[in-house]
């Protein structure tokens, strides 16, 4: 069987997800509905506006499918994607999926036109931590985590990579930058970065 990773395309930064994905020798497809996310074998949830991606996930009946998708598939959201992954967000026109206990503050560091690369670190396992420059466009934060999340990286004090189980939810856009670890880390077996092999 050939993995695809569906790649939702309702709006936003799709493309890039796509080029990455390829880069790393992964298939990928794109996802409009809930018949394109039965032939997927893990989700990326792209960054965008999360106000319109919220209307539009429920315009296109994505919302449940999505949810029942995320309990036993890879999920891995960037920016919006995170937002829309989270449980609570501070802004009553986004409805979030809650696949995860987080509470998020949209928009948190700063306009479009402060969009910059901060330096984060990534700690893969208990040992081993890198540094990675990546770019942060009217990110969001994380205020509140619930219980049994892990913080993956961080930019100084604060949590930007969140994970628990087969969800990974990013503040900034690795691929804009090529980052490639995270999109390892969540859909290639074969990758010491996998998260299966991370402890
Ligand atoms: N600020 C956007 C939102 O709240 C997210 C920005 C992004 O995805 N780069 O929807």
């Amino acid at each position: 069987m050939v993995i695809k990773i569906g790649v939702l395309e309702l709006q936003g930064g799709y493309a890039l997800h796509h080029n990455l994905l390829k880069k790393i020798g992964l298939n990928s497809l794109p996802v409009k509905s809930g018949d394109d996310l039965k032939q997927s074998n893990g989700l990326i949830i792209p960054g965008g506006e999360s106000t319109t991606l919220s209307l539009l996930m429920t315009k296109y009946n994505l919302r449940e499918s999505i949810i029942k998708f995320a309990k036993h598939n890879p999920v891995l959201g960037t920016c919006a994607g995170l937002i829309l992954m989270s449980k609570d967000v501070d802004d009553q026109r986004v409805d979030p999926l809650g696949l995860f206990d987080l509470s998020i503050s949209r928009n948190a560091y700063g306009r479009q036109i402060y969009s910059s690369k901060k330096r984060i670190f990534f700690q893969y396992d208990q040992a081993k931590e890198i540094e990675l420059h990546s770019t942060f466009i009217r990110a969001p934060k994380i205020n509140y985590i619930g219980e049994n999340i892990n913080i993956v990286a961080r930019h100084g004090n604060l949590p930007v990579a969140i994970f628990s189980k087969n969800l990974l939810g990013l503040s900034f856009h690795p691929e804009i930058d090529g980052i490639d670890i995270f999109h390892k880390m969540m859909f290639d077996k074969t990758s010491k970065f996998y998260y299966k092999n991370v402890n």
